[in-house]
């Protein structure tokens, strides 16, 4: 059977995160959130961490090679996996490719990309609502936010694209509640 992949897209605070943890109980996948996993390296504090931890408190990309290389190691782990949901990661055009050189020498391509889309102030109220409580710091500061939203819309709405000329670009309205998105989500997915 040919294998689920999905890269889940927005911008900042768009929602991935949350509709990821839905999406992988439905569909059997695994999640692999690259900024989950440098968060981890954080907290570890490793050198690969404490090197990502500056760009990542400025609201900037980490380089290209430090997410493609976790992606790589995450997806050789789990071979046996049903598919894999990407939250977070294309974030740029040579992570892309990157991700579609990896997935072709498996011959399981990219399935769809989900595109979540929410207006900039509703993105920067989220944010700052999460950062009051979950203490994530690139969260509390506003000109950090709009730094991660700028950086987005430079190198990562691109993508758009890029999965636009492959066929699978699909994109939802992310404002509703959770459930309405779900739904929406589950829709697209067909
Ligand atoms: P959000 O989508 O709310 O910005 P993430 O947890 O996805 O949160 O990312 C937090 C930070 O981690 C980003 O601002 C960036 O510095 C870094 N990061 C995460 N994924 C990538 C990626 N694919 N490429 C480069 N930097 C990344």
């Amino acid at each position: 059977m040919s294998k689920l992949n999905i890269v889940l897209f927005g911008p900042p605070g768009a929602g991935k995160g949350t509709q990821s943890e839905f999406l992988i109980r439905k569909y059997g996948l695994i999640h692999l959130s690259t900024g989950d996993l440098l968060r981890a390296e954080i907290k570890a504090e490793s050198p690969l961490g404490l090197q990502a931890k500056e760009q990542m408190d400025a609201g900037q990309l980490v380089p290209d090679e430090v997410v493609i290389g976790m992606i790589r190691n995450k997806m050789e782990a789990n071979l046996e996996a049903k598919g894999f949901i990407f939250d977070g990661f294309p974030r740029t055009r040579a992570q892309a490719i990157a991700l579609d050189e990896m997935l072709a020498e498996k011959s399981e391509p990219i399935t769809v990309m989900l595109a979540l889309e929410v207006p900039e102030a509703e993105l920067v109220k989220r944010l700052l609502n999460r950062g009051a409580t979950s203490g994530r710091s690139d969260d509390q500061d506003e000109t950090v936010i709009r730094n991660r939203i700028r950086e987005y819309e430079q190198k990562t709405a691109p993508l758009k694209e890029y999965y636009s000329a492959q066929g699978k670009f699909k994109a939802l309205d992310g404002v509703g509640s959770v459930e309405e998105i779900t739904t929406r989500l589950m829709e697209a997915v067909g």
